[in-house]
């Protein structure tokens, strides 16, 4: 996916505000019409923003839907990807962008930066990109509900996988450490690793082994399966902290409940997973793995925690039924590719409202797929020298 900063760094504080509008807008507008956005943005003079409109459209954040029956605009990934990325900005979790490291079928990962250079990672969740198909199977459960575009979708897979991650962070989980989310984005500390799949050897692949079969028995035991367990979600440690200590786990966005009806065969096919790796790629083959119902005892309750601090029942089944289809598909999805330059951004404050209520409600796109995400050019970006110092004046920068 192309990035383009341009837009990102050259919008005016009216433009910002004309974007949140149409953001706001669509909270029950699957197309937002002109005149909304311009009520919701409360700025003086029509022209002005008729001007917005149109820059945010040129780039890409916005688009024109022309089949309407009223004229009227609809965020784009682009536009979502550059509310998100600028309230991380305003928070201070994020001050540049760097390489993208992962393309998966569902998220776009990239290493970003804080202001004291601390690399981190940026998962973009993209949940309409390719499993749109599973979108429209549920489209009339989704159209009574009104509330499923790739936008709440993918808010919801960030909202849960962070809500995921910092009860398993704070319960001391080898994940990374979640830090901020926003919309369908999240960052988290980047693990210097790489992923398992990458192993071709090991010098003891039986402790290995063990220490992931406990991690799967010990995340049971709190209540929770992760339901993608293989060689794509786990990352090596470049340098172990000791034997037991050798991997972190990342992606749980699919994760569910030791409670779900299905919490048996998901559990199992975890372990198969792993067993399935060690056999093909390392050689090593055990006889000794765990069995869901022999060998979980129920310690924790994260799973009501984690619904309990704000991922509710509603939105737990909202989301199942949407991602359904990917988790039974069960596979690693990830390819790695390095793309784009490096891109460094200056900041500035900007209030900005990022509550969103439990029951936002974010209608169907019908047949349309999202294309653009957020896009970064190569040297489009002044960098950390003051090159871009002077865009301060009368530019919002990200
Ligand atoms: P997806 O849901 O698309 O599979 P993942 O969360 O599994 O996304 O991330 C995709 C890839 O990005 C991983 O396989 C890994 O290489 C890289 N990655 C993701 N999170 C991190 C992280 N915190 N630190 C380092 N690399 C990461
Ligand atoms: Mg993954």
């Amino acid at each position: 996916m192309k990035l383009n900063t341009a837009a990102m760094r050259y919008l005016s504080s009216d433009d910002f505000r004309v974007l949140t509008a149409t953001e706001m807008g669509s909270k029950n507008h699957e197309v937002v019409p002109t005149a909304l956005i311009v009520q919701i943005a409360g700025l003086r003079g029509g022209a002005g923003v008729g001007n917005c409109i149109s820059e945010l459209a040129k780039a890409n954040l916005i688009a024109r839907v022309k089949n309407a029956k009223y004229d009227g605009y609809r965020l784009t990934y682009g536009g979502y990807d550059y509310l998100a990325i600028k309230a991380f900005s305003n928070r201070r979790t994020v001050y540049s962008v760097g390489n993208q490291i992962g393309v998966g079928k569902e998220s776009d990962i990239f290493v970003v930066a804080n202001e004291k250079s601390q690399k981190c990672v940026l998962k973009i969740h993209r949940l309409g990109r390719i499993s749109f198909r599973s979108v429209k199977n549920n489209r009339d459960y989704l159209r009574n509900r009104q509330s499923a575009s790739w936008m709440y979708l993918s808010r919801l897979a960030a909202q849960k996988e962070f809500s995921f991650m910092k009860a398993l962070y704070e319960n001391g989980f080898p994940v990374p450490e979640p830090i901020d989310y926003s919309r369908h984005c999240i960052v988290m500390s980047l693990i210097p690793g790489f992923p398992m799949r990458q192993l071709s050897s090991h010098e003891d692949p039986s402790v290995l082994y063990s220490s992931l079969m406990s991690f799967i028995v010990r995340l049971a035991e709190h209540g929770l399966i992760h339901c993608d367990f293989n060689e794509f979600n786990i990352m090596i440690l470049d340098e172990p902290k000791s034997d037991d200590e050798q991997f972190v786990v990342i992606d749980f966005p699919q994760c569910v409940s030791v409670d779900h009806v299905d919490a048996e065969r998901y559990f199992q096919r975890d372990v198969d997973c792993i067993r399935r790796f060690f056999e093909k790629k390392l050689g090593y083959v055990s006889d000794d793995y765990p069995l869901f119902k022999r060998d979980v005892k129920r310690v924790a309750r994260l799973d009501i925690d984690v619904q309990a601090s704000g991922f509710s029942k509603k939105m737990v089944k909202e989301f199942e039924r949407a991602i359904s289809e990917s988790r039974e598909n069960g596979e690693g999805s990830t390819n790695h590719e390095d793309v784009d330059e490096l891109r460094d951004d200056d900041d500035e404050d900007d209030d900005e409202d990022d509550n969103e209520g439990d029951d936002e409600q974010d209608r169907g796109e019908g047949d349309e797929e999202e294309e653009n995400g957020l896009l970064i050019e190569e040297g489009t970006l002044p960098g950390h020298d003051g090159r871009g110092q002077g865009q301060h004046s009368d530019r919002e920068l990200i």
